[in-house]
This record gives C-alpha cells, structure tokens and sequence, in this order.
C-alpha cells in the first residue's frame, strides 16, 4: 500500500505537491470514486484516474529466467505444493510470464508485467521464433525430418513448417538430439510434434526465444532485459 500522491507522482504525472493539488482539488479518483483525502493509500492493482485518465503505475519491466525443470508456470500458488516460476524471479516487481512451459520443460522464459507485450507475443499471429533442444527416445526417419520440415496436422492441430538441425544420433542407446525452431506457440507443441511421429520427448529446453537466449544463466536465475532487446522482439 502507498500513499496516493507518492503513486500520481511515481507514474511521471507531475510532482507530489501538483499530485496533492490535484488530489484536494477533486481531480483523482481510486476506483471510480473521488478521493479527496491526502494520505490515502492505495494498492498496486487499484485504477487510478487522474482528471479522468487513467495512469500507468507501475514501470514496465522485462526479465528472462532460465526455467529450471521442476517448476510450474502458473502465478496462483500452485495446488501441489510445486514451485512457481514467481520463486525465482523478484518479487517486488508483479511479473508473470510470457506464455508458459511446461513442469519438465527448461530454458528460456520471459516475464513481465507488461500485459500489452504479453498479448502480442502469445498472438497465434505473432511468428516468432523459438529454438528447442529436443532429446527424444528413437530415431526420427529422414520421411519425419520432412514432415517436419513441411508441416503436417495431427490430431485436428496444424503445425507450421519448422526448421530441423539433427545433433545425434545414438543407434546404441535408440536416442536422438534435435534443435527445433518452431514459429508459433501451441499447446505442448514440441511434445505433440513428436508424438505424431510416434516418439517421446526424454528432455526439452528452450534455448532462445527470438533473439533472446539464457547465455549466462544457471537454471533458476534470471536477468533484466535491456530496453534493445525488448524492441527488438516487438
Ligand atoms: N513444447 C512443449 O511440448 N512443451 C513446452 O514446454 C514447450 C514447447
């Protein structure tokens, strides 16, 4: 909870004492109702109008997080007792993330509290790319390589061509490591992908996410987004 002026103040509006001024002159209002009482406190998710437009509290901020495995990409605590992504990242700042990975699924994960930049980036339209490193158990067929490669439907879902790069091939051990650029972001795509050509993903990890990779992060830390790299995925 802050002081009301401190928040009009903080938003880039004008100073504390105009924000009084405008306070006591009946000019705010916290919710739809004036409030014309200095001191009064408000909470970050409180609408704040002043002379009936709306004001932008909170600074835009944009981390990466190196996504470890083991965690859920939910903001509510989650049900089981599993960690969140909200435990590696700060927690002054109310970010959530950009689209979601799954439990066992590591690597790049972007968090904001950028509502607007969310939505684009989870557009079906928006065509960014992501890379993935793929570890899967069997060895894909150079006919899959160019389903993949293609695009294909399976399961009533369509799936853009994606570009393929084959790391490994172990025929000892009946494994193989792929790199896998996929241009949208569909449920379980990866996954799904694979078991349409009738294999299992053994290990997943989002290694960049348009220009944005973990070089440098251990799993589980995250660093802020320089203002570049964010225009850059805009
Ligand atoms: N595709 C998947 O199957 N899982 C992920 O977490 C990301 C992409």
């Amino acid at each position: 909870m802050e002081r009301l002026q401190k928040v009009i103040a903080q938003a880039g509006i004008c100073s504390r004492r105009k924000a009084e001024e405008l306070i006591l002159n009946g000019k705010v209002k916290v919710n739809g109702k004036v409030v014309n009482v200095l001191g009064t406190k408000v909470r970050g998710d409180d609408n704040i109008t002043v002379n009936g437009k709306r004001i932008d509290k909170e600074e835009k901020i944009y981390f990466v997080l190196n996504k470890p495995k083991g965690c859920v990409c939910t903001v509510k605590d989650d049900k089981e007792g599993r960690k969140t992504v909200l435990d590696y990242v700060p927690s002054e700042h109310r970010l959530y993330p950009v689209g979601r990975l799954d439990y066992d699924t590591s690597g790049v994960l972007l968090m904001t509290n950028d509502g607007d930049f969310t939505n684009k980036m989870i557009h079906p339209r928006y065509h960014l790319p992501k890379t993935y490193e793929v570890n899967i158990q069997g060895i894909l067929s150079d006919d899959d390589i160019r389903k993949l490669r293609k695009g294909f439907t399976f399961e009533g879902e369509t799936y853009a061509p994606a570009k393929v790069f084959v790391r490994e091939k172990d025929y000892s051990r009946d494994r193989m490591q792929l790199t896998l650029t996929i241009f949208e972001g569909k449920n379980h795509q990866v996954k799904n992908m694979m078991k349409a050509l009738g294999k299992e993903v053994r290990r997943l990890n989002r290694y960049q996410f348009g220009n944005v990779t973990v070089d440098g992060l251990r799993p589980g830390e995250c660093r802020k987004l320089k203002r570049h790299d964010v225009k850059e995925l805009l």
